[in-house]
């Protein structure tokens, strides 16, 4: 199920002006990978990200505009790829990172689309199947991961990837984003429901018993028009959801101004600030307390302009305090700063006033 959304006039316009200015690349250009130290569900070891070239998300690419915060499309190269070249594609990436790198030990596979890797407009079947024969070629291979949107989570495609990699660890990360369809529905523009999820988690638990098929949520700290106060509340509660439907790990993605996007524009009036580190530290503490599974806050962009922020004096280090926390899954200690008092009054009063941007902090 789709929900049409009070934001879709604005997205849809912001969309289309963003989409005017993409820089069309043929898809080889577009594709990338790289590796890095990660946690797996056997615990420390090698990811291998793939990014291939789709033809981008169907949802961005609907007459609904897409999501608030999301400037994938840009990255797509809006045209069909076919079978053979996104193969293709797929074999060169995973070499080149073969060739910096012996691929042995713990690994997983992350591939990205920039959208959905299971609904089949985006990937054909043929390429998703031989993407798979490919990969279970690979003993130290422990996991494959692919986003993918709920609605396209079905029992036929998930049981069609288990086969391909049995022994594996097949892992499906849904943009959840929050917990509550107001939050998700109205100011991220999602357009599915919790009830679209729970579905999806339905057919994962199920096919648990003949697989090790696991469920993952990605949620989204501080959307748009949401106060500092709010944003943790639903951090927290989303993360406490997710882990009672059955999801097998959580990664937090503190919002970061993307280009092209609603919250880039609400942004430059002034309508909107990403959210503090210090919030993000709050809901780490708070969720390792309450849920056992394997939580990540992501960092990427901690201490840059578009990105969370504290103050140059500890911006570094609570990043890598939380960096520390992902790897060992520990609450990270207290730590004190001279802007720490400017949170608490922004938490305080952000949620008298309802206002989203920082009503102290001084950049
Ligand atoms: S967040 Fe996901 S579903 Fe939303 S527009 Fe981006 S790729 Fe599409
Ligand atoms: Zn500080």
């Amino acid at each position: 199920m789709t929900t049409q959304q009070p934001l879709e006039n604005m997205l849809h316009d912001i969309r289309k002006k963003a989409l005017k200015r993409v820089d069309k690349k043929p898809p080889r250009e577009l594709a990338a990978s790289w590796s890095g130290d990660d946690l797996l569900y056997s615990g420390p070891g090698r990811t291998i990200f793939i990014v291939l070239p789709t033809p981008g998300c169907a949802w961005a690419l609907s007459g609904s505009g897409g999501c608030s915060m999301c400037s994938y499309i840009a990255d797509s190269p809006l045209e069909e790829v076919s079978t053979e070249e996104l193969v293709e594609i797929f074999k060169q990436q995973l070499q080149r990172q073969i060739e910096n790198q012996e691929l042995a030990g713990p690994t997983a596979i992350k591939i990205f689309v920039s959208g959905s890797f299971l609904n089949e407009e985006e990937i054909p079947p043929q390429a998703r199947q031989e993407i798979f024969r490919i990969i279970n070629a690979y003993d130290d291979v422990e996991e494959v991961v692919v986003e993918s949107r709920p609605e396209y989570v079905t029992e036929d495609i998930i049981r069609d990837c288990c086969q391909l990699i049995p022994e594996k660890i097949f892992e499906v990360a849904m943009g959840l984003e929050s917990a509550s369809d107001e939050i998700r529905l109205s100011r991220i523009n999602k357009g599915f429901t919790r009830e679209d999820f729970e579905n999806a988690m339905q057919i994962i638990n199920r096919v648990k018993s003949n697989f090790k098929v696991q469920g993952k949520v990605y949620l989204l700290v501080k959307p748009v028009l949401t106060s500092e106060k709010e944003a943790i509340e639903d951090g927290v509660r989303s993360a406490q959801y997710a882990a009672e439907m059955g999801v097998g790990r959580i990664a937090f993605c503190p919002s970061t101004i993307h280009k092209g996007t609603l919250m880039e524009v609400l942004w430059r009036r002034g309508s909107y600030q990403p959210p503090w580190i210090w919030s993000t530290l709050e809901i780490i503490r708070r969720v390792r307390e309450s849920v056992e599974i394997p939580v990540i806050m992501d960092t990427a962009g901690f201490g840059t302009r578009r990105g969370p922020y504290n103050c140059k004096k500890c911006n570094s280090k609570l990043k890598n305090l939380i960096i520390e926390s992902n790897i060992n899954q520990t609450i990270p200690p207290e730590i004190e700063c001279e802007c720490k008092p400017k949170w608490e009054a922004d938490v305080k009063f952000s949620e008298v006033t309802r206002s989203t941007t920082n009503l102290v902090k001084n950049r």
